[in-house]
């Protein structure tokens, strides 16, 4: 069976990864023996992705998957895209990134509120090859926070699929549709192509 670290330590992401590459073993990058910090400092998410998968794949020795994501709002022209988890300063401020959000959107009509979430993901081989693959999912800003399920923007985010906010999604359904999950799945068909 194959094995591919991931950079990434969320369970959820690993859940998520190892539900699509079903044949391979899906090892977190700390449990493979990775810890550095690795800096995210691409301009897209496909450098980032990129940045991330060739480090640990580097270091290891390893086929590396890595993915990074983000939110981008039409009214806000793209923001805050790869700056989505320090939009308001601090890494990963949930609470203050939302709250930014909405105040950035005070006044902005709800036909004028369309957004999506965006996620590349990056696969590199330790012989250098590289695959990267991106998805989408479209839908709004709410005014207001809707649930609190999911993390970061998901409760502000009303979903064009799902009819409701990934504040008021469980994981199941949210995986239905996610950019995540949808970036994955072009991934893995890629790379069937590619064998
Ligand atoms: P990362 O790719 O995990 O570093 O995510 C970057 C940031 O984008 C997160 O901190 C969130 O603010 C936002 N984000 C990415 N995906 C999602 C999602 O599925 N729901 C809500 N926020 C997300």
């Amino acid at each position: 069976m194959m094995k591919i670290v991931a950079a990434s330590g969320n369970r959820g992401k690993l859940r998520e990864i190892a539900e699509i590459f079903k044949g391979c073993e899906i090892v977190s990058m700390k449990d493979a023996g990775f810890s550095d910090e690795i800096e995210e400092t691409g301009a897209t998410f496909e450098e980032n992705a990129l940045l991330k998968a060739r480090a640990v794949s580097m270091a290891l020795g390893c086929v590396a998957l890595a993915d990074d994501s983000g939110l981008c709002v039409d009214a806000l022209g793209g923001a805050p895209g790869v700056y989505s988890a320090r939009y308001a300063g601090g890494h990963g401020d949930d609470a203050a990134n939302n709250a930014l959000l909405l105040k950035n959107l005070a006044g902005v009509p709800e036909e004028k509120r369309t957004a999506y979430f965006e996620s590349c993901v990056a696969l590199c081989f330790p012989d250098g090859r590289e695959l990267t693959a991106s998805g989408r999912t479209y839908g709004r800003i709410l005014f207001f926070p809707e649930g609190d399920n999911g993390f970061g923007y998901d409760p502000l985010f009303f979903s064009d699929d799902l009819k409701k906010s990934f504040g008021t999604a469980d994981a199941e359904e949210k995986n239905a549709v996610s950019h995540r999950a949808r970036a994955l799945a072009a991934l893995a068909e890629k790379w069937g192509e590619m064998l």
